[in-house]
């Protein structure tokens, strides 16, 4: 049975990086038929906030990526973790040591002044035959992991290949603090053990810590995972991803107007690759995705493919579900939406025509407001030649029947009486009726509204 988890430190949103190790444990789950974990890692207590864990959660719940086991709080397991710490010191995988901070910070001194690595010079590991200090009287120790000496740690990363770490180069690392609080590498070390993980996937800003957590594995006789540690992706411009690129939370793409199913998809190809395929849906992608076709060099973030992605699903989406993402937006700009014109109309035909939600809250809004078109666009476009056209438009509107077909007729003849080419009684219609200049199909547009609001609007251009 395969069991993956993603395991987010709640100090911030779930930002794009974080969602794409999600996504990946969790579709490798899917694939196998496995489950998937989630595991809030909270125990930097300064940093980790409430609202950063409902913050991950909602962005794991918009894009659908749910859960199979967890939440699992960190801060909620300390006494096993304690117990695992005391079970290590009986069998001496772990030892106390009362190494103070000032002493280690003159030791780190001489090492470097000598050119050497900083490391801890294992005063307090018992070796046989070796006879420790005597611990000072009411002192607090910190408890060390006895890493081996001698030979390699190695394994084989599924997406980078063979790692292979000297135990020479890692020193005893620190398992619990002098108040006995277990640090971060052990808390993970024992969470996977104990929930039994058989693929651990997250970012490659973890690979330091894989050697160490393999030897703590060992030593607790735990079956080792596989690793799979995925590269860092960069921003539009190559640099790491930051704030600066704008889109730090997962929660901003919603707010921006992408579709989850967009974002999914989107997230899909960064790094991960099944030939050209481009677009797919996430059960497509469950049933493809594997381990063997992720790149080992960093992906690079493409906003424009990514409005290309959500310009795709925004037009395959169902209008009835794209109300009530649009209704929201407009509500939240103070616009009431009416019944007429029916504001799923509006989306079935602007749907098209846009790359995102606002972009369709746009759209939408100018049917239901108090209409002002810009005066410079309206002398633009409404020029004396085409004012008879639009007094006979307006004086046809009246009785023509409501209807796409009706419509397109009354506008063919009004501009063949005047003997005009189509875009200039076209261009001063759109303007006047919905304010833009650019819009679909000028009949269809016009059907949308009821005929009284048309009357209205056009009565601006006939009485100014
Ligand atoms: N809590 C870690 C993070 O948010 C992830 C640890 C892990 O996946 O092993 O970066």
């Amino acid at each position: 049975m395969i069991r993956t988890r993603f395991a987010p430190s709640p100090t911030g949103f779930l930002h794009i990086g974080g969602a794409r190790t999600a996504l990946f444990s969790w579709a490798f789950a899917r694939h196998h038929g496995g489950k998937f974990i989630l595991r809030v890692e909270d125990t930097d207590v300064a940093r980790s906030t409430p609202e950063a864990v409902q913050a991950i959660i909602d962005g794991m719940n918009w894009l659908g990526l749910a859960h199979d086991e967890g939440p699992f709080y960190q801060m909620q397991r300390m006494d096993r973790y304690k117990l695992v710490i005391q079970e290590m010191l009986a069998t001496g995988t772990a030892y106390r040591c009362y190494t103070t901070q000032e002493e280690l910070d003159s030791m780190r001194e001489e090492q470097r002044a000598k050119g050497l690595k900083p490391r801890y010079d294992g005063t307090w590991r018992p070796e046989p035959g070796k006879t420790l200090p005597t611990p000072p009287a009411g002192a607090l120790p910190v408890i060390r992991f006895k890493n081996p000496t001698e030979g390699v740690v190695t394994w084989d990363d599924l997406v980078k290949g063979r790692i292979e770490i000297a135990n020479a180069e890692l020193d005893d690392l620190v398992i619990a603090r002098a108040d006995f609080t277990p640090t971060y590498n052990f808390c993970v070390v024992v969470d996977d053990w104990e929930m039994g993980i058989t693929h651990v996937i997250r970012g490659d800003d973890h690979v330091n810590n894989t050697p160490r957590q393999i030897n703590i594995l060992k030593a607790l006789g735990a079956q080792v995972p596989l690793y799979a540690h995925l590269s860092m992706i960069l921003g539009d411009d190559g640099q790491k991803l930051s704030k600066r690129h704008g889109a730090v939370s997962v929660m901003q793409y919603d707010d921006e107007g992408y579709l989850p199913e967009a974002v999914l998809n989107y997230l899909a190809r960064l790094g991960w690759s099944h030939g050209d395929d481009e677009v797919f849906s996430m059960p497509q992608f469950c049933e493809w995705f594997d381990l063997d076709h992720i790149t080992p060099s960093a992906a690079q973030f493409n906003t424009e493919k990514l409005n290309w992605l959500n310009a795709h699903y925004l037009k395959q989406a169902d209008n009835t579900r794209l109300v009530t993402l649009v209704q929201p937006r407009l509500e939240a700009r103070g616009v009431t939406i009416s019944t007429t014109p029916s504001l799923k109309a509006i989306i079935g035909l602007y749907k098209e025509r846009v790359s995102n939600l606002n972009e369709l809250a746009d759209a939408a809004e100018v049917f239901y407001i108090d209409l002002h078109p810009n005066a410079e666009t309206l002398a633009q476009h409404l020029t004396p030649e085409a004012q008879p056209a639009l007094a006979d438009f307006a004086a046809g509107v009246r009785d023509v029947a409501w209807e796409t077909s009706a419509i397109a007729a009354l506008i063919k003849s009004c501009i063949s009486k005047h003997g005009l080419k189509m875009p200039k009684l076209a261009m001063p219609l759109r303007v006047l009726l919905t304010g833009q200049a650019q819009t679909p199909s000028v009949d269809a547009v016009i059907a949308l509204f009821p005929r009284e609001l048309v009357l209205k609007r056009l009565s601006f251009a006939l009485t100014n």
